[in-house]
């Protein structure tokens, strides 16, 4: 693939300003200043550095987030700042798409792609594609409030009950509440329906990924082969 068709495609700009960029000498390959933008280069495996950031070559953006509280899931916030400013601007560049919207209180796993059937499949109803949150609760709560939400409970004037794939207390306060849709408000409207309040959310698994450990609030990471398959 040629240089400036490739530096385009991985969100660095229309073709002119990649053209532009490897003509200014920020284009380094195996620590080589290139400053042909025609020069035709093998896509697949391509690494190299644009103004002394390592970057490697990918046809499609799959990544995570660990999305911290006070940040938007879109490109022009109302209140609070944009998930995207926690992105490097290529990835901006080209287009990735939040897999849903958390909240902008929510905190945890956030999936991105450039691939708009992944997002579709991953947030199609049809789908039920399973996400797990933990929920601070306000008020204790014991194993009659579990039940509630595995029973199922009313969300304003819907025609059927809500009901969770999974609730579980770790400890009175403290809620691991899965659910197979993605209606707005979800996980607080049905904690609300159940007679209690959400004071803090965190989305640990989506689709069976688990939000790693070592992924600290604010950081983002490819998804690797395996953790795509899982989703796929
Ligand atoms: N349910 C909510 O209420 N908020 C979120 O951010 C996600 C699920």
């Amino acid at each position: 693939m040629q240089l400036d068709r490739l530096l385009q495609s991985q969100g660095f700009g229309s073709r002119k300003e990649c053209r532009q960029l490897v003509r200014n000498g920020w284009l380094t390959i195996n620590g080589e200043t290139v400053e042909d933008p025609f020069r035709e280069v093998e896509a697949a495996g391509f690494t190299y550095e644009v103004d002394g950031e390592p970057w490697e070559y990918r046809e499609t953006a799959y990544l995570m987030l660990n999305k911290p509280a006070g940040y938007e899931c879109s490109r022009e916030p109302m209140h609070n700042k944009s998930v995207f400013a926690l992105l490097p601007d290529p990835l901006v560049g080209r287009g990735v798409q939040p897999v849903g919207r958390l909240d902008s209180d929510t905190t945890g796993l956030l999936l991105l792609s450039d691939n708009g059937q992944f997002i579709h499949a991953l947030t199609s109803p049809k789908r039920k594609v399973a996400k797990t949150y933990r929920v601070t609760l306000k008020h204790a709560a014991d194993a009659a409030f579990t039940q509630k939400l595995l029973d199922g409970v009313w969300l304003n004037d819907e025609s059927e009950a809500t009901r969770a794939a999974g609730a579980e207390l770790a400890d009175p306060t403290t809620l691991l509440l899965t659910i197979t849709e993605g209606k707005y408000h979800q996980v607080k409207r049905m904690v609300a329906a159940a007679g209690n309040r959400v004071e803090a959310l965190c989305r640990v698994a989506l689709g069976g990924l688990a939000l790693p450990a070592d992924l600290a609030e604010g950081e983002w990471r490819w998804l690797s082969e395996a953790e795509l398959a899982q989703l796929q």
